[in-house]
């Protein structure tokens, strides 16, 4: 059983296996077993060429930085990273969650959906109830949403990243990869507020 599960291999995944992997010293963290399903495969960061993105070069390729920042986030030992493959359902059980992908399935008692904001995710079983139509898309251009209040889609089910309904900005899905992830240590932390930074 895993204490976390998260799913996707974009800027909100990473970023929230990045603040959750460099936390991994502090005591409330000793036996947590966090598991990362990176399939970045067909994340939009792929197309880009980012010219305003904080912190990165101008003219540096998306697929660049992807790879990158997947090996950044496979660093982290405390982050078992699983084999790399389309996540087909997210199940409720008995107040844990059911995770399958073709071959393998996991049990988690938390989930963090950041796969994207293609209308493909509605296919994935469990998801139906909380999809919505994207509160932020180009006009014309149609994409999916799930449902949450700040991040949460339901207990144990966080969303970040463009399928939390966000505007699609780099900047914006790794902030809400990290706002889950401090959502996550807190409440690890017993509901006392915690977030982490190395000096
Ligand atoms: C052409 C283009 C240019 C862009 N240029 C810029 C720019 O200049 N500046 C900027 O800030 N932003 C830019 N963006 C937007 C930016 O790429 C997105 O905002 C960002 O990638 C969203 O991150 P995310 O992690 O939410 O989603 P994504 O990066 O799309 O990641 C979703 C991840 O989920 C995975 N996934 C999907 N389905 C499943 C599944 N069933 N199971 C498991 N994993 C799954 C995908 O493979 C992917 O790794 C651009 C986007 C495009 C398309």
């Amino acid at each position: 059983m895993f204490d976390l599960l998260i799913i996707g291999g974009g800027p909100a995944a990473i970023s929230c296996g990045l603040v959750l992997g460099s936390a991994s010293e502090k005591p409330y963290m000793k036996g947590k077993k966090i598991g990362m399903i990176a399939y970045s495969k067909t994340s939009d960061l792929n197309g880009a060429v980012l010219n305003n993105l904080f912190g990165v070069a101008s003219g540096t390729k998306g697929k660049d930085l992807l790879e990158k920042e997947l090996e950044h986030v496979r660093s982290f030992s405390s982050i078992e990273q699983l084999p790399v493959a389309a996540v087909e359902a997210v199940l409720p059980k008995g107040g844990s969650f059911e995770v399958k992908t073709a071959e393998h399935t996991y049990q988690a008692q938390a989930v963090v959906l950041a796969m994207g904001h293609s209308t493909a995710i509605s296919k994935i079983e469990g998801l139906g109830n909380y999809i919505g139509e994207h509160g932020n898309s180009l006009p014309g251009v149609k994409k999916t949403e799930l449902k949450h209040s700040n991040l949460l889609v339901d207990k144990g089910l966080y969303v970040a990243g463009v399928l939390s309904g966000s505007a699609s900005q780099a900047a914006i899905a790794a902030g809400e990869g990290a706002n889950v992830a401090v959502q996550l240590l807190t409440l690890w932390n017993e509901g006392v507020f915690d977030h982490h930074h190395d000096k």
